[in-house]
Parts: structure tokens; C-alpha cells; sequence
């Protein structure tokens, strides 16, 4: 996977992103403060200006991503921004100066990405967070690789266990973010950083697949 392929997954995730963006802002209104899709869609609109005023100096993997992260930093406030922001820059800098990334050194970006995520906010899974979606998605990456799977497939895998960690937050009571607030309450709700994850996962998926039509 090239910077092109990079490129066509922050695009998506940025369409995404918007078309979720009310969907998202619900999810929050459920448990938080009812900004999450509405700072994060500002976030990734930020990005897209950014990486279309960085053009070809934004040349690999790596670059994109981290460019990426620094917008999310800048742009997107609360917790979820810095959190983002994070797990892109350190995603990017494990990427390092490749032009093409293959699928290990991808796992390697997003087991990175989690480490960073985890570090800042210190959620583990189950705390309903972002984490349970992020850290279903690296594992289930990782062990499709290690038996051989397809990229189609193996990012199949990652965006679905995504989606299946961010399903598993329903039942969970928040013990991380704002959402912790509310102790018992938080239970019976998706978690929005968790299905944001996901959205941004399955971008993935569907810019790589395109790229390799
Ligand atoms: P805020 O809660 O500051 O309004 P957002 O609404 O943008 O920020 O994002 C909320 C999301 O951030 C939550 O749904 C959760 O997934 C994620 N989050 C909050 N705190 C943490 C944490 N400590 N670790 C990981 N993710 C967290
Ligand atoms: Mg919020």
C-alpha cells in the first residue's frame, strides 16, 4: 500500500466521518456532551485542507499519517482529539520514511497506534472507550496475517472486529471520559468514540480495496 492508498483512507475516513456525523453527535448526547461528530467531521475537514496544502511535500505512508494526527491535535478539542491525534502521529512514525507499507508494518502502525492511545488515556478494554474498538480491530488484524490472509481479507478482518468491539460497548459501563460520569447510566449505549473508530477502520478497508481494483 502506497501514499496514494494513505491518501484515498483519510479522504474516506473524512466522508465518513461527515456522513456519520449526526449519528455520532447522538451517541454522545447519549453519554457525553453531543460534540463528537460535529469535532471530529471539523477535524477531518481540517485534515483534507492540510494535506491538499502540504501536496507532493506529503509523499509517503508515513507523512500522511502524521500530518494527519498533528490536524486532529490542532482541530478536534475534548478528549477524542488528542487521542486521535495520537494514535495517527504514532501510527505515522512507525510507518517511517516507506513508500510502500506492507501488511506487517501496517499491524506494527496500529498496534502503535493503540500503545499511544492507551498511554495518553489509560483505558484498557472495557472501559467503553475507543480502546475496545481499536484493540479488537489490531488483534484480529494480527492473527488474520499470521494465518495468511488475503489484504482484502485481512483489512475485512480489522474493519468487522472493529465494528463487533464498538457493538460490545452497548453492555459496558464507562469507566474512562466523560461518559464515566454518569457510573451505571452509561450502560445501553454505544460508546461514540468507539463507532468512530470503527467508521475511520472500515475507511480503511474500502480505500485499499478500491486502489486494488
Ligand atoms: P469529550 O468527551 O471530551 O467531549 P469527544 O466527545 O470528542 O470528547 O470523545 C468522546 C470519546 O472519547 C468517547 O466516546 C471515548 O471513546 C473516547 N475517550 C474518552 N476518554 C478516553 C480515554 N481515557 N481513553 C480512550 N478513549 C477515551
Ligand atoms: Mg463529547
Amino acid at each position: 500500500m502506497d501514499a496514494h492508498v494513505f491518501r484515498a483512507w483519510i479522504v474516506s475516513a473524512a466522508g465518513v466521518i461527515e456522513a456519520n456525523r449526526d449519528r455520532l453527535t447522538q451517541l454522545d448526547a447519549a453519554i457525553g456532551d453531543a460534540d463528537h461528530g460535529v469535532n471530529l467531521a471539523r477535524g477531518f475537514t481540517a485534515v483534507l485542507g492540510t494535506l491538499e496544502a502540504g501536496g507532493a511535500k506529503v509523499a509517503t505512508p508515513g507523512a500522511i499519517l502524521t500530518v494527519t494526527g498533528n490536524t486532529l491535535i490542532s482541530k478536534v478539542g475534548g478528549a477524542s482529539g488528542p487521542l486521535y491525534g495520537m494514535a495517527f502521529r504514532r501510527a505515522g512514525k512507525a510507518l517511517g520514511d516507506a513508500a510502500d507499507v506492507d501488511l506487517s508494518a501496517l499491524s506494527a502502525a496500529l498496534d502503535a497506534a493503540l500503545a499511544g492511545v492507551q498511554q495518553l488515556g489509560a483505558a484498557r478494554e472495557g472501559d467503553k472507550t475507543m480502546v475496545d474498538a481499536l484493540a479488537a480491530a489490531t488483534r484480529a488484524f494480527s492473527k488474520a496475517i499470521a494465518e495468511g490472509a488475503s489484504p482484502d481479507d485481512a483489512l475485512s478482518v480489522l474493519a468487522d472486529a472493529a465494528s463487533a468491539g464498538a457493538a460490545a460497548t452497548v453492555s459496558m459501563q464507562a469507566l474512562k471520559g466523560r461518559a464515566s460520569y454518569l457510573g451505571p447510566r452509561s450502560v445501553g449505549h454505544e460508546d461514540p468514540g468507539a463507532v468512530s473508530t470503527a467508521l475511520i477502520l472500515g475507511a480503511l478497508r474500502d480505500a485499499a480495496r478500491t486502489a486494488g481494483r
